[in-house]
């Protein structure tokens, strides 16, 4: 095989809009196709055509079902991918809900009376794809489950890998001309609550790799589950509402985890526990049926008999009756709703109610995008203006409620570990790409593998093409 290269097209300056291409003279191959994220001018970027021509790519594997590695997918399609789509049998299921959701979601904005112009893409709607896209989207949508090897073509074939960053989620090996080149996606925070470690990776020539938390580490473990123990305690104790915006897909299902172990142990007292997060409902039923993909000791829990995702006194609400029935629950109760930087969802009704209560905690356990209500939160303000209805209108609202944050349960490696991800490859690695980071911790992390292991490590150009020769 002659002529290998790969070009980055999103991830690159961001955490968020994955999209990589890797291609010989023969065979193109997209990795990820993801949504640009929390920036001004991310909805106008998302509607742009594609900087190529997606007719002529073959292949498209995505790594995972979050909206920043799947939320173009379906564009891809509506623009003229034709190729098959590769994933875990779990990211397809996940994807299934994302995609929905986000469609259902497109829709509620465009029906908005007062829709912004700038929301509106160049022909004029706020839809990046429409319900026959998707439709067709996974019907060209083929799986592999982890550990397989699939051939691909007379010269390449990949391997896949788990990844260990949220339930399905997948490295891809490819070889080609017995070159291996790695994509890493998002790399989980190993060992992570639910789910298994990351696989080693021991024999890339080739690594392209996140880097989120390319430049600062996560408080410990053990320091984490402290600090969560401690919260919903003293939440408790003071009688007041602990409310923690939540993102559907693992963060959920984590805190879930997390709660029933304490209640089961006694360490919390038991208290009425609100899941207000339809989404988030729909999720943890994909991870209740693929428990194999747990850890041992979550499997040894869950033959043991504990119904992990369930305990006294917790309560799953539905319709947006529910929802406002929660408030009339007496206090001290913990309420974990959507969406998990607060953008949107069903939390912004809790934070009206919640925030101004000095007794109650509001609980951040992920990282709050620049832009976001969740950021403007975590900065502690003295008042917050929370959106109501679909007009842009807000209320504004007292926050004298305690404001507290764990970076702990995130699911993506730290700088420590990121490092010691590429240390048990350094004898085969040619190359490392440094992406899906912010500038600052992308380059940070380049410098860190120069300078600890003495490999190749480069930031990549957006668009430029890189030979793996
Ligand atoms: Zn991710």
């Amino acid at each position: 095989m002659s002529n290998l290269q790969i070009t980055f097209f999103g991830g690159v300056g961001s955490v968020t809009g994955a999209n990589f291409i890797l291609q010989n003279n023969s065979t193109k191959i997209a990795v990820d196709c993801g949504l640009l994220q929390g920036t001004a001018d991310a909805d106008a970027e998302n509607a742009k055509t594609f900087p190529y021509d997606p007719s002529t790519l073959d292949f498209l594997f995505i790594t995972h079902a979050h909206m920043d590695h799947i939320g173009k997918v379906a564009k891809l399609v509506k623009d003229g991918f034709k190729g098959l789509v590769y994933s875990t049998p779990e990211t397809k299921e996940l994807s299934q809900l994302m995609l929905s959701d986000a469609l259902q979601v497109m829709q509620i904005r465009e029906q908005s009376e007062h829709l912004c112009v700038s929301n509106l893409t160049p022909n004029g709607s706020t839809f990046l794809y429409d319900q026959f896209d998707l439709s067709k989207t996974f019907s060209l949508w083929q799986t592999i489950p982890y550990h397989a090897e699939k051939k691909l073509t007379d010269e390449i074939s990949v391997f896949v890998m788990d990844a260990g960053h949220i339930l399905g989620s997948a490295m891809y090996k490819f070889t080609c001309n017995n070159k291996k080149i790695v994509f890493t996606g998002d790399s989980g925070n190993s060992p992570a609550p639910l789910l298994r470690d990351t696989d080693k990776i021991t024999d890339a020539d080739y690594l392209i790799m996140d880097s989120v938390y390319g430049d600062r580490n996560h408080e410990p473990k053990d320091e984490r589950d402290e600090k969560f123990r401690r919260i919903v305690t003293e939440t408790i104790s003071a009688g007041g509402t602990l409310l923690i915006p939540a993102f559907s897909l693992e963060r959920t299902q984590v805190i879930l985890y997390e709660l029933n172990n304490l209640i089961e142990d006694k360490k919390i007292p038991s208290v009425p526990v609100f899941l207000d997060a339809p989404l988030g409902e729909k999720v943890t039923e994909v991870y209740k049926k693929y428990t194999k993909d747990f850890n041992a000791e979550v499997q040894s829990e869950i033959k043991s008999g504990d119904d992990i995702f369930n305990f006294p006194k917790l309560n799953i609400t539905h319709g947006h009756t529910d929802s406002m029935k929660i408030a009339h629950t007496p206090n001290p109760k913990i309420i974990i709703a959507g969406s998990g930087m607060s953008s949107g969802g069903r939390v912004l009704g809790h934070e009206i109610n919640v925030l101004p209560d000095p007794k109650s905690t509001l609980l951040l356990m992920g990282y709050q995008a620049l832009g976001t209500l969740g950021r403007t939160l975590q900065n502690k303000p003295k008042s917050a203006e929370i959106p109501v209805g679909r007009n842009s209108e807000t209320q504004t609202v007292r926050v004298n409620a305690r404001i507290e944050m764990i970076s702990g349960y995130s699911s993506h490696k730290d700088l420590d570990h990121l490092v010691e991800m590429v240390g048990d490859t350094t004898e085969t690695v040619k190359k490392v790409f440094v992406v899906m980071g912010e500038p600052s911790a992308s380059t940070f992390l380049v410098q860190r593998l120069r300078e600890f292991l003495d490999v190749d490590a480069v930031y990549p150009e957006r668009g430029k093409v890189y030979e793996l020769n």
